[in-house]
């Protein structure tokens, strides 16, 4: 059970192996693989169908010859790039439902295969639209021709009702598979692409919004709620904007070392996300500065919920380097006035700051 479990699974591998060609992209090739054997299982159930049952040998000759060509065909995927293996496909395709129109007839229904390429062909291309398009109506110019030249043409071998019945019954089903595999295999990755692509943007999104050491928002994304506040009268209505600012940070640094700084910073964004209120914001506005956005309160509401905050950080011990520090901060709160646009705000709150380093730090400035 067990070997005959390693041989499937060697022959799969097999199959999905690289090509030799480097840079090329492998769907292509194992599609192309995987049609070329269904392919050599296809004529040899026509060598034991036409040849063997309805006897007429020389069409053994015929698809001896296709086998052939697959098998060639099939060892060159190994070597060449994606586009030789395609248009090999596509060569030993068209010259096996010539030929086989040509001596089995047209009834059979062989030319259908000529879909299997456009499916392929259009799947294989990236854009290119152009080159589909040329594709498209080369291969239906192509059928017309076909359809012209064979329609009432007698074929080489005149094969009964019944035989031709069977014959397109088979053609059928191996065209439905190999047109269903192409399908199945393309649109399984392009739908595992899109999820791929959903999830970069994810990243992208929370990479471009959010700041990497504390996890709050950043400064881009601070601004961006600001001006959306801006231009919006009601939210603007009860909105409190405070930048605050680590007192003494550089000491810390310098005592500390840079690790332990961070270590702060990011302890007092934990402690600012745990604190605050869910429809409120704390906002690294860069450096050891944070910018705060409450709403629908008051600004005596806003300065009281950062009181509370100063104490928290006052009485905040944290560990660092084996080491306990402890920190201030100096708040400058503001209301939000609409009337003043984002810019004003900052200035304001941000002059507050810089009047409450003046008179001492750790302190609110309103
Ligand atoms: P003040 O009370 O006047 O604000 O003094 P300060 O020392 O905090 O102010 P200053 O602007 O002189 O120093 C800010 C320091 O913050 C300088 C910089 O090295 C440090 N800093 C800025 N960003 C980071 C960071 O991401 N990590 C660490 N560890 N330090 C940072
Ligand atoms: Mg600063
Ligand atoms: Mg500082």
């Amino acid at each position: 059970m067990d070997t005959k479990k390693g041989i499937i699974n060697r022959f799969i591998d097999f199959v999905r192996k690289d090509t030799g060609a480097v840079n090329e992209p492998k769907k292509i090739t194992v599609i192309v693989r995987v049609l070329l054997l269904s392919y050599i299982v296809y004529y040899a159930i026509n060598i034991l169908l036409c040849g063997v049952m309805y006897m007429y040998f020389q069409s053994m000759a015929l698809f001896v010859l296709y086998i052939v060509a697959c098998l060639v065909m099939f060892a060159m995927t190994y070597r060449g790039k994606t586009s030789v293996t395609l248009w090999g496909f596509v060569a030993v395709t068209l010259v096996c439902v010539v030929s086989y129109v040509h001596f089995l007839g047209w009834n059979t229904g062989v030319q259908h295969f000529l879909m299997i390429l456009l499916i392929l062909y259009f799947f294989s291309k990236y854009k290119n639209y152009g080159k589909k398009i040329i594709f498209a109506v080369a291969v239906t110019i192509f059928r017309l021709f076909m359809f012209r030249f064979y329609y009432m043409r007698t074929p080489e071998i005149v094969l009964l009702s019944g035989e031709i019945t069977t014959l397109q019954v088979i053609n059928t089903v191996m065209i439905f598979w190999c047109i269903s595999f192409i399908c199945f295999v393309c649109s399984e990755s392009s739908q595992e692409l899109e999820g791929k692509l959903l999830e970069y943007n994810a990243i992208l999104e929370k990479q471009a919004t959010e700041d990497a050491l504390t996890g709050l928002y950043n400064r881009r994304k601070g601004r961006d709620l600001l001006e959306a506040v801006s231009h919006n009268a009601e939210m603007a209505e009860g909105c409190c904007v405070s930048i605050a600012d680590i007192d003494y940070f550089k000491k810390v640094n310098d005592t500390y070392g840079h690790d332990a700084g961070d270590e702060v910073l990011k302890t007092l964004a934990n402690l600012f996300q745990s604190e605050m209120r869910r429809r409120d914001f704390a906002i690294r506005w860069g450096g050891e500065e944070f910018l705060f956005v409450f709403f629908n309160c008051s600004g005596d509401e806003a300065c009281a919920m950062l009181e509370e905050l100063r104490k928290k950080v006052q009485d905040t011990v944290i560990t660092a380097n084996g080491q306990e520090i402890k920190v201030t901060m100096t708040f400058g709160l503001t209301e939000f006035l609409q009337q003043d646009d984002v810019d004003a705000t900052l200035k304001a709150a941000d002059e507050k700051l810089y009047r409450g380093k003046e008179e001492g730090r750790n302190r609110i400035i309103y």
